[in-house]
């Protein structure tokens, strides 16, 4: 194949070297795979003598075409693996255009399973719903230090992003995944552990292992089916992974925040209990141990059989539970947990089992009207016996006070403590770490209670962050070289913020001060909601009592404040306490020890804010994040006293605790987009995608991008790629403020504008000067 006459002349053909021999090795290669084949190609061979390091570039490219040539084996996969050296690619990828380009470019790279795209610094990735396979080691290898033009997007480019940021400045990272439920943010999480364990070199392979186990161990127990997703996580997740300062993996540590307990002992139609509980009862079923621990051989306890025989059926024709278990048993082992530990834990998860079968019943006798009396005794001591308790003790714990809770208090402290101790095992003093944010998207469902109100109340405070990190750092960037540029309007989700959060005024607030009242009801704490949110985004609708509305940032909700107050409440009975602690299992008696003091933890999370708030820039320290956690850290009163007197308070406490370690890290922003309801691959709803990128402020990304200028680039950068436009091939100009003029002056462009060391250029300007580069050469 002849190169065209032009690209014969080595300084000539230098520029569009990238792209076109790229193309014509590949095509060599796929028709021969040999590097000494290629290595004789007339192209490398007139390289060779006049410039080495580009010989040695491709010999690089064709070693890597060469190993990934042999993986390489689907379409999609060839895609992946074709390397665009050309420079410019990078912006193909980055839209800057209005949301319906947005929306038709996503969609044309979504039928190609290009699922990830760039907008400005934010990954959007669409769920493909299928696997794919460009996830393997062959490709963190392709995204491994390279810049992120080099290659098509991907979600190990900002992974790879984010550590060589953390090694090369020395700082913390924080990688924000959000989206709504279903639309892949767990196992984008994952993807970035497999490539930050892959970047960090773990030498020591058990430490790698050990990591790579914590996530499906962590999920067994806080991962359950919902009507949305099969492995919807109930709880958020802040996963940090340390390094040394030169950047080796030392270990990983987790927090969670906000476990849905309520989970435990109450499912809804069509949803199922957290999957560990089906995991333990198929693993024992299938390896004859149900007795051991008292379990039922027939029908499943009925915490786990709210679609009556269904669980039954699955386990007895399946066994996918069982391998499941078997897999759990095998995380436990490697983390290295002791057999005696993983004993108690089941011990206490199929104690949790039988005293849901425990039932009641009121007593008849005349005098004794408030006592309730356990009718199937037997249930009870299974329960007792496997909690190591006595079955009286536990009887009168229970009957003497109020029942419902008494699911949810042991499986609250087990899950939550439990990957404490994980988190507490490991050291987590010196270097420096990634964290990765995975947490419940905005949920909007038929029916949605205290839990909706506290994972959206959630996901308002991470949208405020996100707002006020694209937006605020924009203006700045114009400001520090010395731009004066429009501002864009966005929309500001602080009021909404404030009027939950706000004291003494907020919701939440109300909410704890209704629940302080013995006498109140939760129609009474709707009236109050009325009586003292005077403002847009609360409403009452008319007709039913339970209801009140809220305009959230992602839209409008209705929740049904039925058992607000008893949630908020979460008391654990005092006596129940007392006998739990009396039980012989040491884990048992650990976690109702001291409920948790937290006390030291929250001492670290001041330290880090007030560390990094001297580290952040001056107008970030001095604007609204910083203000936000600093409003927790004014009441150490109440942040210190983690007696968890309410939820409402507790999740106040979390948040904030979240936050304070999401704003020392340098954040990178990934939006996982759900195409399509049905879970279906390559379907695309431009509807639903719409919705998504409107509320995700996706829009006033772009938009910002596009008042302002969307490309800044360092004037020595900019003269490297264009200085042909204005300057002979063989000359070597420099990257100066002026020569940069030369060349804009001479491409005849208007609207851009100099900084102090980028040129800043509107989204079409690149389009226009590659189109003169082609003309020119
Ligand atoms: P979320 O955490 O946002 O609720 P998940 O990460 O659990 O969503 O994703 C839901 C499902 O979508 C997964 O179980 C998986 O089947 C599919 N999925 C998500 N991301 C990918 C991906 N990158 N490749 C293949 N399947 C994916
Ligand atoms: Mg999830």
């Amino acid at each position: 194949r002849n190169p065209p006459p032009t690209l014969l002349h080595p300084e000539k053909w230098c520029r569009g070297f990238n792209h076109f021999i790229s193309q014509c090795l590949i095509k060599d290669f796929e028709k021969r795979p040999s590097v000494t084949h290629l290595l004789e190609h007339p192209f490398i061979k007139q390289v060779h003598g006049k410039d080495m390091s580009l010989q040695k570039q491709l010999a690089e490219l064709i070693q890597e075409q060469q190993q990934l040539g042999s993986v390489a084996k689907t379409r999609h996969e060839r895609i992946h693996t074709r390397r665009p050296y050309h420079v410019d690619r990078a912006d193909k990828y980055s839209l800057d255009d209005d949301l319906d380009t947005i929306i038709q470019q996503l969609q044309k790279r979504y039928a190609d399973l290009q699922i990830y795209t760039y907008v400005g610094d934010i990954l959007i990735a669409l769920n493909p719903f299928q696997n794919l396979s460009i996830y393997s080691p062959q490709f963190s290898k392709l995204y491994h230090g390279v810049k992120r033009s080099s290659n098509p997007p991907h979600i190990f480019a900002s992974a790879d992003a984010a550590y060589q940021s953390m090694v090369t400045f020395s700082k913390d990272q924080c990688i924000i995944i959000s989206g709504e439920s279903g639309a892949g943010k767990t196992e984008s999480a994952h993807l970035i552990v497999q490539h930050l364990t892959f970047l960090g070199k773990a030498n020591n392979r058990a430490l790698r292992e050990k990591i790579l186990q914590v996530n499906p161990l962590v999920e067994a127990f806080g991962n359950a089916c919902t009507a949305i997703n099969d492995n919807s996580s109930r709880f958020g997740k802040y996963l940090e992974m340390m390094f040394t300062p030169t950047g080796a993996v030392m270990g990983a540590k987790i927090s969670e925040y906000l476990l849905e307990k309520s989970r435990v002992v109450k499912q809804a139609v069509g949803e199922k209990n957290f999957h560990i509980f089906y995991y333990i009862y198929a693993g024992l079923y299938h390896q004859k141990k149900l007795s051991e621990y008292r379990l039922p051989d027939k029908k499943p306890p009925r915490y786990i059989d709210n679609e009556t025989g269904r669980v039954m059926h699955d386990i007895v024709t399946k066994d996918s539970y069982g391998r499941q278990f078997e897999a759990i048993q095998h995380c436990f082992r490697i983390i290295g947990f002791t057999d005696e530990e993983v004993y108690s834990v089941y011990r206490i998860l199929t104690g949790i089992l039988n005293t849901g079968n425990i039932e009641f019943a009121a007593i008849s006798s005349q005098h004794q009207t408030d006592k309730s009396e356990v009718p199937n005794p037997e249930a009870l001591d299974n329960a007792a016996a496997l909690l190591s308790i006595g079955s009286e003790e536990l009887q009168e714990a229970l009957t003497s006070h109020c029942v419902v809770t008494r699911g949810e208090t042991i499986i609250r402290t087990n899950t939550v403590d439990k990957a404490a101790d994980v988190r507490d095992a490991i050291n987590a003093e010196s270097g420096m770490n990634v964290g990765i944010l995975d947490i419940f998207g905005f949920e909007n469902f038929t029916r949605n209670s205290f839990e909706q109100l506290c994972i959206n109340i959630a996901n308002e405070q991470i949208q405020f962050y996100f707002n006020q990190h694209i937006f605020a750092l924009e203006q700045m960037e114009y400001q520090s070289e010395g731009i004066d540029a429009t501002t864009v309007e966005y929309e500001d989700n602080r009021p909404l913020l404030d009027m939950f959060l706000q004291k003494p005024m907020g919701l939440l607030s109300l909410l704890d001060e209704e629940s302080r009242f013995p006498q109140a009801t939760d129609l009474t704490l709707v009236d109050k909601f009325e009586d003292n949110l005077r403002c847009k985004y609360f409403w009452r609708p008319k007709g039913v009592e339970l209801s009140f509305g809220i305009q959230h940032y992602a839209g409008k909700v209705l929740y049904d404040a039925s058992a607000f107050l008893e949630k908020n409440r979460d008391t654990l009975p005092a006596d129940v306490v007392v006998v739990l602690r009396t039980s012989e299992n040491k884990l048992l008696q650990q976690l109702f020890s001291s409920p948790l003091t937290k006390t030291g933890n929250l001492a670290q999370a001041r330290a880090r804010v007030t560390a990094a708030s001297r580290s952040l820039p001056p107008q970030l320290s001095a604007g609204r994040i910083k203000v936000d956690t600093m409003e927790v850290m004014r009441h150490p009163e109440e942040t210190t006293n983690m007696k968890r007197q309410t939820m409402a308070s507790y999740f106040r406490y979390s948040l904030m605790d979240l936050l304070s370690k999401m704003v020392v890290g340098q954040p990178h922003f990934i939006r996982c987009i759900k195409p399509n309801d049905d879970r279906e691959a390559l379907m695309f709803s431009h509807e639903r995608v719409l919705l998504q990128l409107r509320y995700t402020g996706i829009l006033e990304t772009v938009k910002i991008r596009q008042k302002g200028y969307s490309h800044r680039i360092l004037f020595e950068e900019f003269v490297k790629r264009y200085y042909y436009l204005a300057f002979k091939a063989h000359e070597t100009p420099l990257g100066s403020r002026e020569n940069c003029l030369a060349i804009l002056e001479k491409s005849k462009l208007d609207n851009w504008i100099l900084g102090k060391t980028k040129v800043f250029l509107k989204y079409y300007h690149i389009e226009q000067l590659n189109l003169f580069l082609r003309e020119v050469i």
